[in-house]
Parts: C-alpha cells; sequence; structure tokens
C-alpha cells in the first residue's frame, strides 16, 4: 500500500507536468488535491508522507473524524454536497468548500462564519453538461448566483469548480472544461467587489489531464492516488 500510493503521486505529478507542457500552463499554478473519501486514515498519512497538504472528502461526517487526527498544516476540502444543517459543524475544519449549489447554502454559511468571526473561502459548483442527477448552477445562472452570494460579508468567492460527466474518453469532456474556463474568465473580467476568481476546479483521475490543459487550478484525484474505493 505504501509503495502503491507513493507511485501513484509520482505518476500524478509527472502527468501534471506533461498536460502543464502541452497546455502551456505552469505546474506551480496547478493543486492537487488527494480525494480520500472511504480511505482510512492510514493512506492520507501516506499521501502526507510524500509531500501531499490538500485532502478532498465529501462527507461532513468523515472530515469531522479525520480532520482533528492530522497535522496542523493539512488542508480539507469539501468537495461533495452540502446540507444546510452541516455547515455549522463543518466550517471549522475546512479550507474551502467547493461544492456551494446554491444561495440558500450561501446565506448559511455566511451566518455561521459571521458566527465564528471568520471569513469562509467557497467556489460555485456548475452543472455544465445539466445532468439531471448533479447538482449545481446552470451555465446561465452562474453570474447571477456569484452577484447575489458577493454581497455576503463572511465569504470570499474564489471560484468556480464542477464535476464533468462520467465518460471512458476523456476528450468528451473538454469542451466542458473549456466553457467553464470561458465562464471563469468572463465572471473575472467583470470585477465584481468581493469576487476573486482565481480557482478553477476540474478534473479527476479520468479526464485531470484533459482539465489541466484546459486551465485547471485545482484538480481533484481520488482513485488515482489511493485506488478504487
Ligand atoms: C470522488 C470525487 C472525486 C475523485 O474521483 P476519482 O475519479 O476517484 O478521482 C473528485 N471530485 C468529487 C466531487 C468527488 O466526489
Amino acid at each position: 500500500m505504501k509503495e502503491m500510493i507513493s507511485e501513484n503521486l509520482k505518476q500524478v505529478h509527472q502527468n501534471i507536468q506533461s498536460a502543464c507542457l502541452r497546455g502551456g500552463r505552469s505546474p506551480a499554478d496547478i493543486t492537487l488535491i488527494a480525494v480520500s473519501k472511504t480511505k482510512p486514515l492510514e493512506e492520507l498519512f501516506e499521501a502526507y508522507g510524500c509531500g501531499e497538504r490538500n485532502f478532498g472528502e465529501n462527507k461532513v461526517q468523515e472530515i469531522l473524524q479525520k480532520a482533528p487526527q492530522m497535522p496542523e498544516d493539512t488542508c480539507f476540502h469539501m468537495i461533495g454536497h452540502l446540507q444546510r444543517n452541516k455547515v455549522r459543524q463543518v466550517l471549522p475544519h475546512v479550507k474551502m468548500i467547493h461544492s456551494v449549489d446554491s444561495v440558500r447554502l450561501a446565506r448559511e454559511i455566511e451566518q455561521e462564519a459571521e458566527r465564528l468571526g471568520k471569513t469562509v473561502d467557497i467556489l460555485l459548483e456548475v452543472n455544465v453538461a445539466g445532468e439531471e442527477s448533479k447538482f449545481g448552477f446552470s451555465l446561465e445562472d452562474t453570474m447571477d448566483g456569484v452577484l447575489q452570494i458577493s454581497r455576503f460579508p463572511h465569504i470570499r468567492i474564489c471560484g468556480l469548480m464542477t464535476i464533468a460527466p462520467f465518460v471512458e474518453n476523456p476528450e468528451l469532456n473538454r469542451p466542458v472544461f473549456q466553457k467553464l474556463f470561458q465562464l471563469y474568465v468572463d465572471i473575472k473580467h467583470k470585477n465584481i467587489d468581493n469576487v476573486n476568481m482565481s480557482v478553477l476546479s476540474m478534473g479527476m483521475t479520468g479526464d485531470y489531464q484533459v482539465a489541466v490543459e484546459e486551465g485547471a487550478t485545482m484538480i481533484r484525484v481520488g482513485t488515482g492516488i489511493f485506488g478504487v474505493r
């Protein structure tokens, strides 16, 4: 298991480098989020030992369990659908919430952040392909969501996130990544107060190389690091 995780990480970082070369990107601009959902703490420690500091989880319960046991400089990213009644519990333990999929959820985060006296970094989740089964703002509604959420003083909008469709051939997701990148640039150019478009979270094990070529700044890789769940 030890060897596997470190070998996998080497491979992922190599693939990021190659994708950066193809896309004219700098590896320094890409943050790897090691998606450790369902995996035991020892495996997170393995990845930590290899230098990884950013971990992705999709369940509040799992974050509450794991976060206090990891070294202080570990950053947890909430990447799964977040229920409003779990916001209070999870806020103290996460570096960033990637999955803000409604203004209602953002309002709840605002209230809890104010209570804690902190500012919370978030991404808006965009359902680019319009899949029924997925959460997120539609491409059309995202700008309005950004404008509304930008009025919350204890929230910092840092960018956008998407979960692309599950496909065998990652090339099929290239247009999805291109559309989200375009929207990201459009919003950035509006220079909206309290909005700092600097993060584009897209790409998973099957398609992160294409996502990097198309402008991702955070990629979320689980299976490619820790093996199948
Ligand atoms: C599970 C998950 C991932 C990682 O998926 P892999 O295919 O295992 O790399 C990325 N993003 C989200 C939102 C997830 O839930």
